[in-house]
């Protein structure tokens, strides 16, 4: 028998964008325990914006389990948060709502800023770097400063002795911009992998003083300015069996038809503040456009080459989901317009 620590990890009750809730429970197993034998536990949602403080009890339900390789037996268990009867999902419970098929795979690029001090890191104090040009994909410390790639790194090597199917990283345009590619199967799967990735990169963070901004348009200015920088999305590259294996232009077009048409339930979770990187500039469409095309990077749906050249199979990147979306709405949404069209 050995103590395992277990961190229950969920998300909170607050609006636009969700935080990420955490605690440690200690409970004996005889080996690495398994979903089925990880208890429902409790906390008080009254400080997490999920209950009123009269009657403030919520529930958590553990839905993927993960080792933690950053402490001794250590346990991340992500949760949904549930009614206090245990099992009624609250209402801020995204992942119990959404379509699931394990088909359907997924793989975001989340991009983020480091931030120090209440600015981007290696900005300098009350000012700006040099304009954008050297810091994607770069390397040398004018570029990329030195506690970055240090904390990335570190990040990998966690996710990866998880369990988390992290497919890779790079710095980014802006200048304390980096990015990392979850892929999944499954929009639960995938999107519980993100959001696990998400905190571990969060609590990589405390013991450097950074803060990971996930805001999409942390820094604004006019374009090709000084203050030009761009923003941060969570692209949402997808695919289902059909898409892979039968694909076609008439069902592509039918696909993309349906996307059209339900733009607005697809930007309405896509992340806030989404107008504010939504312009048509710094490789986006605008916020009211949906445009799709081959190798586009301005366009809502970038097609890949490998897509055409496949005889239009495989899978399609919508670029407008930002660094702050919710990858199960996200996730959820797309499935639920793929499951709109008809395969035969
Ligand atoms: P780029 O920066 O050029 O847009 P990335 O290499 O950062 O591309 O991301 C491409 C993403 O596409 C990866 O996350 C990868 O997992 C995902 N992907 C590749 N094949 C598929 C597929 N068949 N279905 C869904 N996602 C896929
Ligand atoms: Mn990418
Ligand atoms: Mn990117
Ligand atoms: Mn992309």
């Amino acid at each position: 028998m050995a103590k395992f620590k277990l961190e229950y990890i969920w998300l909170d009750g607050y609006t636009p964008l969700a935080g990420m809730r955490s605690k440690t429970q200690i409970k004996e197993f005889a080996s690495f325990p398994k979903l089925e034998e990880l208890p429902m536990w409790g906390f008080d949602g009254s400080s997490t914006q999920q209950a009123e403080g009269k009657s403030s009890d919520c529930m958590l339900k553990p839905v993927a389990v993960f080792p933690d390789s950053t402490r001794k037996n250590g346990v991340l268990v992500m949760s949904e948060v549930m009614m206090p009867d245990g099992k009624t999902p609250h209402p801020s419970n995204s992942r119990a709502s959404i379509p699931d098929a394990a088909d359907a795979w997924f793989g975001f690029e989340q991009e983020y800023f480091f931030y120090k001090d209440g600015a981007p890191l290696g900005f300098p104090p009350g000012g700006f770097p040099g304009p954008q040009g050297p810091y994607y994909t770069g390397v040398g410390y004018s570029s990329v400063g030195c506690v970055a790639r240090e904390v990335v790194e570190k990040h990998i090597d966690i996710c990866l002795d998880a369990g988390i199917n992290l497919e890779g990283i790079n710095a980014e345009v802006a200048k304390g911009q980096w990015e990392f590619q979850i892929f999944g199967k499954g929009s639960r799967k995938a999107a519980d992998q993100m959001w696990v990735a998400r905190y571990i990169l969060a609590r990589l963070g405390e013991a450097y003083g950074l803060d990971i901004e996930w805001q999409c348009k942390p820094i604004r200015g006019a374009f090709n300015k000084p203050l030009d920088w761009n923003g941060s999305g969570m692209h949402a590259n997808f695919s289902t069996e059909h898409m892979r294996e039968v694909g076609g232009k008439a069902y592509f077009e039918q696909l993309m038809a349906a996307f059209s048409k339900n733009m607005d339930e697809h930007i309405a979770v896509y992340g806030p503040d989404n107008h504010m990187r939504l312009t048509g500039l710094h490789e986006t469409q605008s916020i009211d456009k949906f445009t799709f095309g081959l190798a586009d990077r301005g366009a809502s749906i970038r097609i890949p080459h490998s897509f055409i050249n496949s005889g239009y199979k495989g899978y399609l990147e919508d670029r407008r989901p930002n660094s702050a979306a919710d990858p199960y709405l996200v996730a959820g949404r797309i499935l639920k317009t793929i499951q709109s069209v008809p395969t035969s």
